[in-house]
């Protein structure tokens, strides 16, 4: 997959390419934006054109081949997911008194390394950001530029502070990249030392089109609803579970329907019920709390006369009468709630019960 193949956000593309041509990438960029956006996708493709033996050239600046030993061993990182769950797992399988020491650390080339949030608490630990300076001090010797990917910016206060030292003074075969959904996560003194580049959200239509090339198992009006759910995220879109979210939005519906009509419970109860303690019903229970908040978003737009911002498009009608029986306060009170669910859910509070208590406590 060439540049060529990433879809979306062109300028921000071309721009990195330009400075790839000049041999100026910077030793120090943080790449932003929303979920799905691409980002990981981005850093690996500049790993790889860093590095790639060829060097091949496209529209007369710098991509990479995809088939030379450095871009080889570089994709084998492309499936961040599946690397993730390896190390993870590779970790559970030591014995315990290794386990603590050990950082989660990806690196299929041996100059180029992903760091990921380390589980369980997801974040980036000191131990991981040692282990990455304890790296980059050596030249690269399998490589032109020693890349380091960080896949997250929720970085632990000493692991930040330990960054914040390299990025100081960064050795000029280094390049460190830092994704992250949210920008502001970072130290200040962590931004103001990188090089910024910003994957925006791109129109509905640009994402309908490419998925009526990409998902031919979609309708059009499927594509259409897609592309709305997608927030403006390329990756979202083409990977997006139709079934699944329908799924979750119906029971979403049921928990609304019960807290804006009313009167019986029978129904609620039984969606409530089905969600479960235990990693699979986490797991259904965020998609459904992500599915109520999107729904109140929709109902808000329609409140607010701004119709065409309804994301989700076939259900329209139901959402409109929906939208007539409650005021921009429900809207507010109901959000309120909803994040106290989703802290609930943080404590391992029941979540049938919780899911329970939302809905009876905004009847009207
Ligand atoms: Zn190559």
């Amino acid at each position: 997959m060439p540049f060529q193949d990433f879809q979306g956000n062109h300028e921000t593309i071309t721009r990195i390419r330009e400075m790839l041509a000049r041999d100026r990438f910077p030793h120090a960029v943080v790449i932003s934006g929303p979920e799905g956006a691409g980002k990981y996708t981005l850093a690996q493709m500049i790993a790889k054109t860093l590095n790639c033996i060829e060097q091949p050239k496209n529209d007369g600046l710098p991509d990479f081949c995809g088939h030379c030993r450095n871009c080889t061993l570089i994709a084998q990182s492309d499936d961040l997911e599946a690397r993730f769950g390896e190390a993870v797992e590779a970790r559970e399988a030591m014995r315990e008194a290794d386990k603590r020491d050990a950082r989660i650390m990806i690196q299929t080339h041996p100059e180029v390394i992903v760091v990921p949030p380390d589980p369980p608490q997801m974040l980036i630990k000191v131990g991981q950001v040692r282990l990455v300076i304890g790296s980059v001090v050596y030249k690269p010797v399998e490589a032109r530029r020693k890349v380091v990917i960080f896949t997250e910016s929720s970085f632990m206060k000493e692991a930040a502070n330990s960054l914040l030292k390299v990025l100081e003074e960064p050795p000029e075969y280094a390049a460190l990249i830092l994704l992250t959904t949210n920008p502001g996560e970072l130290l200040p003194t962590i931004r103001s030392r990188c090089v910024i580049f910003n994957l925006g959200a791109l129109p509905v239509e640009e994402l309908e089109s490419a998925l009526s090339t990409s998902r031919k198992d979609l309708k059009p009006a499927q594509r259409e609803l897609v592309a709305r759910l997608a927030n403006g995220a390329m990756g979202r879109a083409l990977t997006f579970k139709l079934d699944e979210y329908i799924d979750a939005r119906s029971g979403a519906l049921v928990l609304l329907r019960s807290a804006i009509i009313g009167n019986d419970h029978t129904e609620l109860f039984k969606i409530t019920e089905t969600y479960r303690a235990g990693a699979e019903g986490r797991e259904k229970t965020d998609q459904l709390l992500r599915t109520l908040y999107a729904l109140l978003e929709d109902l808000l737009m329609l409140k607010s006369g701004t119709h065409e911002l309804v994301r989700n498009t076939d259900i329209r009608g139901e959402m409109g009468r929906l939208a007539q029986s409650i005021d921009f306060d429900w809207i507010v009170s109901a959000s309120q709630r909803l994040a106290e669910v989703e802290r609930g859910m943080r404590r391992n509070l029941l979540r049938s019960l919780s899911l329970d208590a939302f809905a009876t406590s905004l009847e009207r």
